[in-house]
């Protein structure tokens, strides 16, 4: 029977966890390792600056003193008794969409297995109060169907629930968003300035083959996202950096021997 690593940053206390791990109880063998507490919006982080440890909690499921990424390495290369033939994070209380999956500890936490080289999904759901039943199987179909037929190198799903029943399934691109607000600037009791950043409410540019809009209008959005960051196109249009730069370096070191 295959090993699924289920995990998220919600904690290992979240409902969104237990009801991720019971929907996928019967694809395979399950083991949970979370963090054990919360870390929304920890990123991409890793802890190696101080020792972690796993607390067993009951039999497969391990509470971590670390961030999302951290759960995925220790469970891939160490706790689990096999390299997982998945792993699965979430189910998140709340969505992971557009651009914002750069700050998504679910959604880190699938492309820390998907580095590693086990394909790997993020399933949130848009609002935690709406239960979770509906968004377990949303995972459970989804699971099944990348264990069956896997995923393209380096690519890992990015899976979000709407909070009423789905009208549907879309496959869609990130969204991307318009920073309008600036950040707020006050003086605190002190005198001293402060900052609040993400005050107001986020606005995205309007398109239709989004993940923002799939939610909106009440699907089921399933976004592959790609961990090789290198733009190809970029690469061929600055073919001529190179030589134009190392020329300016190599004038300005003469000016400066001088
Ligand atoms: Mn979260």
């Amino acid at each position: 029977m295959a090993v699924l690593l289920v995990t998220n940053d919600d904690g290992a206390h979240a409902a969104g966890l237990a009801a991720l791990a019971d929907a996928l109880g019967d694809l395979g063998e399950v083991v949970v390792v979370a963090p054990d507490r919360e870390q929304s919006a920890v990123g991409h982080a890793l802890t190696l600056h101080r020792p972690l440890r796993a607390e067993r909690l009951a039999e497969r499921r391990f509470a971590v003193n670390g961030t999302p990424s951290d759960c995925v390495n220790l469970g891939v290369l160490g706790l689990l008794p096999e390299v997982p033939a998945l792993v699965v994070s979430g189910i998140n209380h709340g969505s992971n969409l557009g651009d914002d999956v750069t700050y998504s500890g679910t959604v880190s936490a699938a492309m820390e297995g998907t580095l590693l080289g086990v394909p790997s999904i993020a399933v949130s759901l848009e609002r935690a109060d709406a239960g979770f039943a509906e968004a377990g199987r949303i995972a459970r179909l989804a699971a099944a169907r990348v264990l069956v037929e896997g995923l393209p190198p380096r690519t890992l799903l990015n899976v979000n629930v709407p909070a009423a029943a789905p009208r549907g399934i879309r496959l869609t691109q990130l969204g991307h968003r318009v920073y309008k607000e600036k950040v707020v600037e006050q003086t605190d009791p002190r005198g001293r300035t402060f900052y609040w950043i993400g005050a107001g409410p986020p606005q995205w540019e309007e398109s239709d083959q989004t993940d923002i809009a799939a939610i909106h209008d009440g699907y089921v959005s399933i976004t592959p996202l790609h961990l090789d960051l290198t733009h190809f196109g970029a690469l061929a249009r600055m073919a001529d950096w190179p030589r134009a730069l190392t020329a300016q370096y190599r004038a300005r070191s003469r000016a400066r021997r001088r």
